[in-house]
């Protein structure tokens, strides 16, 4: 039996690849974005009394990580990335149908868009459904997870002098609180646990339209070397 699903519309988000996207929503509330709905959702009538709700659920597909064979186990990265566990004990993103689910953070209302903050999703992302947070249903005060029983742990972020004045410049231009956004994302640590850089290698990232650089001087620390437009591809 199969079934077919359409999107309600897509996200426009500050995450331009996956790398350096948060594991989880509301890790980093300086990653914001949009959800653009899409006929006939594009009407205000869908949207009608959501302005009186702080959070919403989104039901979204991982379109960047679909899968054409089942997988059974997989590798997620709060184990290390070399540790494999059962699909369904996991918020991995390749899983079976590919559906992500995200809490986030409702900023506005309007008719066919809805803007959003602590987002942990891709630009493009479909997203299949919107529901509104309940706080009595949703939260589980005595709930546990052993495997993920806290958020990542935090390392410091430095930044070399003319990377901040640059994340200034750029966060005023594009009117995003873009120093708090990659401070956020960078601290917890977004390269592979079982990875240990060299000082030198540099890592980078697309936040907005900007590449962000950084590397590991010494272990537990990030220094973010430059911010750049990007430079849009062919
Ligand atoms: N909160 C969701 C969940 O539990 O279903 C997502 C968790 S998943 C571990 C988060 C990761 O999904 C992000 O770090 C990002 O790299 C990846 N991601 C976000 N949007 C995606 C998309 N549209 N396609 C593929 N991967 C995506």
């Amino acid at each position: 039996m199969s079934y077919q699903v359409e999107p309600v519309g897509f996200i426009r988000s500050c995450f331009k690849e996956k790398f350096a996207i948060p594991r989880q929503p509301s890790l980093a509330p300086a990653a914001r974005g949009t959800l653009e709905l899409v006929a006939p959702y594009d009407n205000g009538d869908a949207v009608q009394g959501l302005e009186q709700v702080s959070h919403v659920w989104l039901l979204f597909m991982f379109h960047q990580a679909l899968d054409s064979s089942p997988r059974l186990k997989v590798r997620p990265p709060r184990l290390g990335g070399n540790r494999s566990m059962g699909v369904f004990a996991t918020r991995a993103t390749h899983r079976p149908n590919g559906i992500g689910q995200s809490v986030v953070r409702l900023e506005g209302v309007e008719p066919g868009r809805l803007r959003l903050s602590g987002i942990d999703l891709l630009d493009g992302t479909p997203v299949l459904d919107i529901k509104p947070y309940v706080p009595y249903a949703d939260q589980v005060p005595h709930a546990v997870n052993r495997m993920a029983d806290a958020p990542p742990a935090l390392i410091p972020v430095q930044w070399e002098d003319a990377a901040i004045a640059a994340a200034h410049v750029h966060g005023e231009r594009l009117g995003e609180p873009l120093v708090a956004l990659v401070e956020q994302c960078l601290a917890q640590d977004p390269r592979p646990a079982y990875q240990v850089p060299a000082p030198e290698r540099r890592y980078g990232a697309r936040l907005w339209d900007l590449d962000v650089h950084w590397h590991y001087p010494e272990p537990g620390t990030i220094r973010v070397l430059a911010i750049t437009l990007a430079v849009a591809s062919a």
